[in-house]
């Protein structure tokens, strides 16, 4: 199996580029350059404390207010916008599952220490089947790969909801409702979760899983995406 990887990397090796700006690098990573960019937007725009959305002071922004005590927070290193924007609809609607471990490097840094399971946000097996990959999974197992923290795609998607876009906080919610369930014989019981998403907008995905995760008695939950949407000026 290691063989046969190895043939297909030298027949389909990976752009040795930032997928962010597209500058020449050493290797596919997200350079230097791009990482300061976000940082400096950061503190330019602010962040939710709590749900880390970009354009928000403070804590507890109209996206995490009503969060029960076990969805602890969430984790997003990038705004949703401009390059960052481009790469991540790239990993998720073009066929670029790739870009994986690339991304998941930029995740890694800020993955909490004390957890015991890193979980997927999970695709309708209809979406699935028209995506080949879902992008979250993807991102977990190389998250796992790199902290020896395990993954487990526990969750699943039960309901085909329609797309989220364009829909407000209230609506995505009423969407989302009993969308998702544990899969049968997986346990979370006890267990300190993070949640792995690509983009946090309105929080209501994340909000939906982690009560179904806390029903089945997982105590401690926070999410963490590569970014977060609701910038306003
Ligand atoms: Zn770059
Ligand atoms: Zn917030």
């Amino acid at each position: 199996m290691k063989l046969l990887q190895k043939l297909y990397d030298i027949c389909f090796p990976l752009p040795e580029v930032c997928p962010v700006c597209l500058k020449k690098q050493e290797r596919l990573q997200v350079c230097d350059t791009c990482r300061a960019e976000a940082l400096r937007r950061r503190s330019l725009y602010g962040q939710c404390q709590r749900c880390h959305s970009f354009g928000v002071q403070g804590t507890g922004c109209s996206s995490c207010r009503q969060w029960p005590a076990y969805l602890v927070g969430n984790l997003a290193v990038w705004p949703y916008q401009d390059g960052w924007q481009q790469v991540i609809l790239d990993f998720k609607f073009r066929n670029m599952p790739w870009l994986a471990a690339a991304l998941a490097a930029e995740l890694a840094p800020v993955l909490p220490a004390e957890i015991d399971l890193i979980v997927p946000v999970p695709l309708h097996k209809n979406r699935l089947r028209e995506r080949g990959y879902n992008q979250s999974a993807l991102l977990a197992k190389e998250l796992s790969e790199k902290s020896g923290i395990a993954w487990q795609d526990c969750l699943m998607r039960v309901r085909d909801t329609p797309h989220q876009t364009g829909l407000s906080r209230s609506q995505r919610l009423k969407n989302l409702e009993h969308a998702f369930a544990l899969r049968p014989g997986q346990a979370v019981a006890s267990k300190r979760i993070v949640l792995v998403d690509d983009v946090f907008t309105t929080g209501s995905t994340l909000l939906q899983c982690a009560q179904e995760l806390h029903r089945h008695g997982a105590v401690e939950i926070c999410g963490l995406t590569l970014a977060s949407g609701q910038i306003s000026f």
